[in-house]
């Protein structure tokens, strides 16, 4: 089995679910005390949010890139990042190491394509609404994502940083969610991706009439591919 090496605490509350995920994953797979060979560089987050509200990407991808060198130099076969968001920086990630990096995009328009998607909703943070990394990489398999509206993307992006990101969900922002969700559908949308690693814990996809389109679950298992 390979060994994941993983750089997460954006948030926490998310890596919890990679950890979670990962190594159910490979339980399932290999069945018996089988669990996930991981290597973890859980970052304080407080510093990287600060460099994400002045925009200072460069060094937070310099920060980024530096963690998964160490991941590599102690042993990982491949890197991921546990965080949408982040991934505005992965281009300095790859620059700097040998071993592959699992995007978490290719594991999503894999599966979009695979139902025959084509306009999905977009929901997550700010910069991965309205930067053009994430995106642009969607449109490039010849998606049309859609994202919510002004007022809702701040609604939104407040709801991840103010509370999913420190382990509150509350019925309110369930519903926002939802509104956002029932209103793309009337605009077009044929299905909702969860782009951002904490919204899988306030949308469970069985109280949504849209498919989901999840980017933990999806994200997790293609590392559980790779690691098996
Ligand atoms: N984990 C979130 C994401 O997937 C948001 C936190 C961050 O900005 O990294 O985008």
């Amino acid at each position: 089995m390979k060994t994941i090496g993983l750089i997460g605490g954006m948030s926490w509350e998310s890596t919890r679910l990679y950890y979670e995920h990962l190594n159910r994953g490979v339980q399932q797979r290999l069945g018996g005390l089988h669990s996930a060979r991981i290597l973890l560089s859980s970052l304080d987050f407080a510093p990287i949010a600060t460099m994400q509200r002045e925009a200072r990407w460069d060094e937070a991808g310099e920060l980024l890139a530096s963690e998964a060198v160490r991941l590599e130099g102690a042993g990982a076969d491949l890197i991921a990042l546990s965080t949408n968001t982040m991934h505005k920086c992965a281009a300095q990630i790859t620059a700097s190491i040998r071993i592959p990096f699992l995007h978490i995009v290719d594991p999503l328009i894999a599966a979009l394509r695979a139902d025959g998607r084509d306009r999905p909703l977009l929901l997550a943070t700010r910069f991965t609404m309205e930067d053009r990394f994430f995106v642009e990489r969607l449109e490039a398999a010849n998606l049309r994502p859609m994202v919510p509206p002004a007022d809702d993307r701040i609604a939104l992006h407040a709801i991840i940083f103010d509370e999913l990101c420190k382990g509150i969900v509350t019925g309110t922002s369930e519903q926002t969610a939802k509104r956002l969700i029932a209103d793309s559908a009337a605009d077009g949308a044929d299905c909702v991706i969860l782009g951002c690693t904490e919204i899988c814990m306030l949308i469970q996809p069985d109280t949504v009439s849209m498919p989901v389109y999840d980017t933990t679950a999806l994200h997790t298992a293609a590392l559980v591919g790779a690691a098996v």
